[in-house]
């Protein structure tokens, strides 16, 4: 669920806020997490969410591993963390992703991998494979709607799993290329779902 920032919450708060607080739809702003001393921010500079973590969809059958949020083609995408860059995978090879990014975390004495979907290839990644980034550094741009080839709009499809990249990979394969539970060895959604982090709780329970 995302959550407005005591920051970015006016003394008064407007119409508008009070609905989103109120109601707790899936969609709100924000202004990317951009406290200094939060060793983590949101990845684009402004967070309008379109689908939430943990959701059920019917059409991909699975709950929703990510936050989706809006962003026209060639918006900026920025490292959650410092971090290392664990994969990165254009199109066709993550089908349904476009091209797909991972980087790796240390964050509080805990191993996080934070996933950016949905990034385009064509206007190059800003990064290498095992490359150390900083929290906030320029890591790639969200892909166009040609590039990305899927029946949506351009979104970032933002993901934060528990562990390194490849943990726990024998579970219903290559994990990475998966934005949706599934329940293949004997895995529940529910369990699968265990294994990803609600991303705006993750960065507002560090500061971010
Ligand atoms: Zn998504």
């Amino acid at each position: 669920m995302c959550r407005i920032s005591q920051a970015s919450r006016p003394s008064v708060p407007s119409r508008a806020l009070v609905f989103v607080l109120v109601l707790g739809v899936g969609s709100c702003d924000s202004d990317g997490g951009l406290d200094p001393s939060s060793p983590v921010r949101f990845p684009l500079d402004s967070w309008s969410m379109s689908q939430d973590f943990g959701v059920w969809n019917d059409y991909f059958e699975g709950y929703h591993l990510a936050e989706d949020a809006r962003a026209s083609g060639g918006t900026r995408v920025y490292a959650l963390a410092d971090g290392v860059v664990g994969g990165i995978f254009a199109a066709p090879e993550v089908q349904g992703y476009g091209a797909v990014m991972m980087i790796e975390h240390e964050i509080g004495g805990e191993f996080v991998t934070s996933l950016y979907g949905h990034v385009s290839a064509r206007r190059g990644f800003q990064v290498s494979v095992g490359e150390a980034v900083s929290k906030g550094q320029l890591v790639a741009y969200i892909a166009d709607d040609d590039e990305d080839g899927g029946p949506w709009p351009p979104h970032l499809h933002f993901g934060i799993r528990r562990g390194g990249y490849d943990i726990d990979a024998q579970i219903c394969g290559l994990w990475l290329y998966v934005g949706y539970t599934q329940t293949c060895g004997g895995v529940t959604h529910e369990q699968y779902r265990s294994f990803w982090y609600d991303p705006s709780d993750f960065i507002r329970s560090h500061g971010g």
